[in-house]
């Protein structure tokens, strides 16, 4: 039987006990913590205010305080031990760990003979398909890394929830999955590894989107930077919105569409199966995300002003012209059922989703799905509803068919 109350209550005239009756553990700070009342006394800092300045996981561990409630817990500036994952409160994001879990794959997995063959043969694939398979593998290559980055050097630390970071640890283990896939797919099909891992710094429609997402990262990396203040806190929602609802929400869709199109005309099948396994990840990561932006909102109604939320409309229009643009620019004559149009109504259905996915208005109305086999195996049965509490389609050793 689980017990969390206070092992010392009951314990009433013992000594141990009135030392450790204060509500609030001592911290050893970090560079962030800044408590407005202190007692410096032998190093240590002894928090008197309820001003939210977050924990970190790594203050000194006190003998005998209170044990952690679920009601102590919040996503950001909690101040309660963030080394006790239980008891649980934000179960979606446990159970996001979960399915996740049950979802591991290796990109040695898949096989790739069919695409070295295909890639090998001078007729095999016209050069725009050829054009679109290097481009995204030069988007891809490095965008992953830099959500990866952002997870651990920048959000990770600021998030003040065992359950969320459960999460995020899993996520960053995703990240570099994908990485690895893509440098599988780069190595198998023998391409010049330095074009595509520099393309994001050559090759301007690929540049534009990790130079969009940069500042919101390098904002938080900062190791001053602290929460805990509504202008901080706000950051820390827009870093949150430019990875998880824009970066991985929306400039992603564009290359994962134009991949999963050729494995379903039997082109590059290997590679679109990576992709697709990929895509699988990058929804559940999408789906924490949102949830994640939804409850700081619950919990912070303050940070959800009316001029944020028409900086984060803009913020959104602004990188569905930046998709559209890389749309064109991954494929200026167009392929078989696919060309640069058809994106444009594509991502701005994506985006009305993305808008509705955290309470903002839909930004196109009218814009209608060219790819409902997209929405089928990616959008709609993978994305869902805010604190719904399983994604059915997540299974262990998850096997993937083709319709
Ligand atoms: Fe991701």
């Amino acid at each position: 039987m689980l017990n969390w109350e206070n092992p010392l209550d009951g314990l009433a005239g013992k000594q141990s006990r009135s030392s450790f009756s204060a509500a609030q553990a001592v911290f050893t700070p970090t560079p962030c913590q800044k408590p407005d009342g202190i007692d410096s006394a032998a190093g240590e800092f002894q928090i008197f205010s309820s001003a939210s300045h977050g924990a970190t996981g790594l203050e000194s561990i006190e003998i005998g305080a209170r044990r952690i409630q679920v009601d102590d817990k919040r996503i950001i500036n909690c101040r309660a031990d963030l080394n006790q994952l239980v008891p649980f409160k934000y179960r979606w994001a446990w159970q996001k760990y979960l399915d996740a879990c049950a979802n591991h794959w290796m990109p040695q997995e898949i096989n790739m003979n069919a695409d070295i063959a295909l890639w090998k043969n001078s007729a095999g694939l016209t050069e725009d398909e050829r054009t679109i398979v290097k481009r995204n593998l030069g988007f891809f290559s490095t965008a992953d890394s830099l959500v990866a980055n952002n997870l651990v050097l920048a959000v990770y630390r600021h998030i003040t929830n065992p359950e969320c970071r459960q999460y995020l640890l899993r996520q960053a283990f995703e990240e570099a999955l994908h990485t690895h896939a893509y440098q599988y797919v780069v190595e198998s099909l023998g391409m010049d590894e330095g074009e595509v891992f520099n393309m994001y710094r050559e090759l301007p429609s690929v540049a534009r989107k990790a130079e969009w997402a940069l500042p919101f990262t390098q904002s938080l990396g900062d190791p001053t930077f602290c929460t805990g203040t509504p202008e901080a806190d706000q950051r820390l929602l827009r870093d949150l919105i430019a990875f998880y609802v824009i970066f991985e929400g929306i400039f992603f869709y564009v290359g994962f569409t134009q991949i999963l199109s050729m494995g379903r005309r039997n082109k590059m099948t290997g590679t679109a199966e990576q992709f697709q396994y990929i895509l699988r990840d990058e929804s559940m990561h999408m789906n924490f995300g949102i949830d994640v932006i939804n409850q700081v909102k619950i919990e912070n109604p303050h940070l959800w002003s009316q001029p944020f939320q028409q900086e984060i409309i803009g913020m959104i229009r602004e990188a569905v012209d930046i998709e559209i643009q890389y749309a064109h620019d991954t494929m200026p004559c167009g392929i078989l059922g696919l060309n640069a149009p058809m994106f444009e109504n594509y991502l701005k259905f994506i985006a009305n989703r993305r808008c509705a996915q955290i309470g903002l208005a839909e930004q196109y109305p009218g814009a209608a799905n060219p790819f409902p086999w997209m929405s089928e195996i990616l959008d709609l049965k993978k994305e869902k509803n805010f604190f719904e509490t399983r994604v059915t389609e997540y299974q262990t050793g998850g096997v993937l068919s083709w319709d």
